[in-house]
């Protein structure tokens, strides 16, 4: 099938590959021209595993090209995905400008039917708002009175590839949620994702919606359920990660999400439930626990924040170590990373603050001032008076700590996500301090 992507970014971009690996005639748009310059030469924009070696494969086999504009990139198009940014406004609701935007903009070039898809996530009802803004927009010489003469379909089509693992998530889904209105639309959607097999939940557009916002919102309500336990656990002496295990054999509750720590970030969970609760609210309910998710999501950074005071006593002057940036491992995307509120909160008590990143350096140099920046773990331990592992990159786990050691001014670490629990690093002569743990 001949697809467009509109927005070609970690959703868009991942999406469009995978479609044109599994057989289909994909045109990736953008307005960021240097991202689409980079594209048409097989450079990928941003750092995702597996995305590059498919990428140049599409080109060279001719199922992948770009495109500026949804006039020319769209024009062949059957299906239009939407996978533009819906990113959060002050109040928390969902910026829908950029969704806009592109209905607007493919109705006033559409030439033929078109299936206008949302992957974007989106609050339950812009399904309907995308179909208003196309027949609104659509040119003068497809309407007779109050009837239109060219047909198009919405649907709905939320995405839940993770940043790190997405290709191999969207190759192999747990589920496909399609939300359509029409047999036409279902059966485009069928044919478009039969490659992949995949079990399909197809249900009307505004379940889709809520489907994407629900599921996000519950794996957030894990992060922070386990983070809760993991303060009492604190006040008690338990340990948070012998409570999880306990609870995660239960195939009912499941081990995943289950990990405590600095809480989750990235582009997507805190503003989804930001996004659900205002969208709960305007249909008249007050969707209460989730609003202190939220809240145990921002105090799981001001505890650890207090536990480095604590520890460090002062830490005007002195000098932390941050290991790891990026909201999760694997991913250079340092949207809602806690690391960057941890930068500043400390920066604000008058710590020198170093770091290293694997992926995310460039992209925090962006968002913060007066950071040293260093060129491994070793070169990062350097002259620190004490570590904080802040993102649990895999290359992390086996680190020479001995070195590390020898390179600190002391050799106190802090970590954020339990990710050294099993190193004994309190035997190697390390302070080490855990989330949720008893002392050592
Ligand atoms: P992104 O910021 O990486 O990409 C969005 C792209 O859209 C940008 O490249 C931007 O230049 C482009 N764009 C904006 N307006 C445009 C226009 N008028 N025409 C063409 N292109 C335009 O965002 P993302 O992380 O890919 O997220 C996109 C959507 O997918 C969001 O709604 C997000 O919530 C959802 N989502 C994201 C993830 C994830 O892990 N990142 C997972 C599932 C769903």
């Amino acid at each position: 099938m001949k697809i467009a992507i509109v927005g070609s970014g970690y959703v868009g971009l991942v999406t469009g590959v995978c479609l044109a690996e599994i057989g289909h005639d994909v045109t990736c748009i953008d307005v960021d021209k240097t991202k689409i310059n980079k594209l048409k030469k097989g450079l990928v924009p941003i750092y995702e595993p597996g995305l590059d070696v498919l990428l140049k494969k599409n080109i060279k086999n001719g199922r992948m090209s770009f495109s500026y504009s949804i006039k020319d990139g769209a024009k062949e198009a059957t299906a239009i995905f939407i996978a533009v940014g819906t990113p959060s406004k002050k109040n928390g609701d969902a910026d829908l400008t950029y969704v806009e935007n592109v209905a607007r903009e493919i109705a006033e070039s559409m030439t033929d039917y078109k299936l206008v898809i949302e992957k974007s996530t989106v609050p339950a009802e812009t399904g309907k708002k995308v179909a208003q803004t196309i027949r609104k927009y659509l040119p003068k010489k497809y309407r007779k009175g109050n009837k239109l003469t060219l047909d198009f379909d919405v649907a709905s089509n939320p995405e839940f590839l993770r940043e790190g693992s997405a290709v191999e998530d969207f190759m192999n889904p747990d589920r496909v949620v399609i939300g359509v209105e029409s047999k036409k639309a279902e059966k485009l959607l069928r044919e478009i994702y039969r490659p992949l097999k995949p079990k399909m939940v197809v249900t009307n557009i505004n379940s889709a919606e809520l489907i994407k916002h629900a599921s996000n919102s519950f794996l957030a309500t894990k992060i922070s359920f386990i983070n809760a336990i993991s303060q009492i656990c604190e006040q008690l002496g338990a340990d948070v990660l012998k409570v999880a295990e306990g609870m995660g054999y239960d195939k009912r509750i499941g081990r995943q999400f289950l990990n405590a720590g600095i809480g989750y970030g990235g582009s997507c969970f805190p503003k989804d439930v930001d996004a659900f609760i205002r969208l709960s609210e305007k249909s008249g309910y007050k969707f209460q626990m989730l609003e202190e998710v939220r809240q145990i999501n921002r105090d799981q950074i001001n505890s650890f924040v207090k536990l480095i005071e604590d520890k460090m006593w002062i830490v005007k002057n002195k000098t932390i170590g941050l290991l790891g940036l990026a909201f999760k491992p694997d991913t250079d995307d340092m949207r809602n990373a806690p690391s960057i509120d941890i930068i500043h909160m400390l920066q604000k008590e008058g710590a020198k603050i170093k770091a290293y990143d694997p992926e995310g350096m460039p992209n925090t140099k962006a968002m913060t001032t007066g950071v040293t920046f260093s060129k491994d773990p070793y070169d990062l331990a350097k002259g620190c008076d004490c570590l904080l592992l802040v993102t649990e990159w895999a290359q992390f786990k086996d680190l020479d700590f001995e070195k590390i050691k020898k390179a600190m001014n002391h050799p106190v670490l802090f970590d954020g996500r339990n990710f050294y629990h099993d190193k004994k690093l309190d035997k190697l002569g390390f302070e080490y301090y855990g989330i949720g743990r008893p002392a050592a």
